[in-house]
């Protein structure tokens, strides 16, 4: 049997001609092309007037954070499921990651448990989009608005999602990225800050380069202590190549999806939910299996594995975690992972191989046992 990884980059003989071009030719003078032409690709694709190309997702939140002031004392509040990459940039800056409950259906930021944890501590709320799934963000910029805090989306997981119309990570403050091999748009390693703020995109800019403010006459001459999380010109080459492909990428995952859906339609279990006024990326398809189901997923993960098929967990409630305190008021999130898995979504999966995954949930989910 072959192996079924979770996820795989799709890359083909354009990412190979370019990232070829910017191993000869990206030097000297042509140093930036590549990385200059794919963050107006990324701008064009978002609909976005600004975007600053990264090293990483976690390097484009603490850049942002930090061009946003976030300091020691401070409090970021997001959803208490999420990958431990939005967090970490918050406690770097000294503040406080504030986990706040999730949704049932969206596993994204609850905007009443939001309301609730605000204080006058309370320095941004970060809406990530989990799995491709878009946060209430209607809410969320109206309770910003209300309180005067800033909403800034990690859209890292969320390439192709759209909120009544507006991609996701267009809509608040700013937005990140990433761009690591697991994700829809891959360079390897990488990722990018989007926003319609100029002032926040020189800082950022700024920041990025050392301290260097641009225009600055003097040679070495940083301003304050910056950063350097910069995508280099032959990731970027691979990046343009992956952003021309966007819509094959994006729909190539949306396929994925729906197989699934169509598959496990009857079983007692829930997908990824695509609202009215919302499109989904479907960046990691993930079944959540009823309460009243008797459901053991590490047994799943077993049956995975025996038939070389990678199984992945879903995310722990990352107040879980040792270095946090944790939360158990957060009902919902405490009660979602034992119950949910991801399922593999590379693009080029064929329907023989998701016949088989979904042959291994059938069997372990069955209706009304
Ligand atoms: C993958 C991911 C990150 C981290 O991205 P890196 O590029 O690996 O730093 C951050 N946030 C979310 C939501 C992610 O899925």
């Amino acid at each position: 049997m072959s192996k079924i990884h979770y996820t795989k980059p799709s890359i083909g003989a354009l990412e190979v001609d370019y990232a070829t071009d910017a191993a000869k030719h990206g030097w000297g003078a042509h140093c930036y092309d590549y990385l200059h032409r794919f963050e107006k690709l990324f701008r064009e694709h978002l609909g976005v007037s600004y975007a600053h190309a990264t090293s990483s997702c976690t390097g484009a939140l603490h850049l942002g954070m930090a061009a946003l002031g976030i300091q020691t004392g401070d409090e970021v509040i997001l959803g208490d499921i999420n990958w431990i990459a939005s967090a970490a940039p918050i406690t770097y800056l000294g503040a406080k990651p504030v986990f706040v409950d999730v949704l049932e259906d969206t596993w994204c930021l609850d905007p009443e448990k939001v309301e609730q944890a605000i204080t006058p501590q309370t320095k941004a709320i970060l809406a990530v989009h989990v799995y491709g799934n878009l946060c209430e963000m209607d809410a969320l910029l109206d309770i910003g608005k209300r309180h005067n805090i800033p909403v800034i989306e990690d859209a890292a997981e969320a390439i192709g999602s759209q909120w009544n119309g507006k991609r996701a990570g267009s809509l608040g403050r700013f937005g990140t990225f990433s761009f690591h091999g697991t994700k829809t748009v891959t360079t390897g390693e990488g990722g990018m800050l989007t926003t319609e703020d100029p002032e926040l995109y020189e800082q950022v800019t700024t920041l990025n380069n050392h301290g260097r403010v641009k225009g600055e006459k003097r040679q070495f001459w940083p301003e304050m202590i910056g950063f350097k999380y910069r995508l280099s010109n032959l990731q970027a080459a691979i990046g343009c190549a992956q952003i021309e492909r966007i819509d094959e990428l994006i729909a190539g995952k949306r396929r994925i999806f729906a197989f699934y859906r169509e598959h496990l339609r009857e079983l007692p279990l829930a997908m990824n939910p695509e609202k009215i006024g919302t499109i989904n990326g479907f960046w990691m398809p993930t079944i959540v299996v009823d309460k009243k189901i008797p459901f053991d997923r590490d047994a799943l993960i077993a049956d995975f594995q025996a038939d070389h098929i990678d199984g992945r967990v879903f995310f722990w409630p990352l107040s879980m975690l040792p270095m946090f305190e944790e939360c158990r008021q957060n009902k919902v999130s405490y009660g979602l992972y034992s119950r949910a898995i991801n399922l593999p979504s590379y693009h080029d999966l064929t329907e023989e191989q998701m016949s088989r995954v979904v042959a291994h949930i059938r069997r372990r989910v069955e209706v009304g046992t």
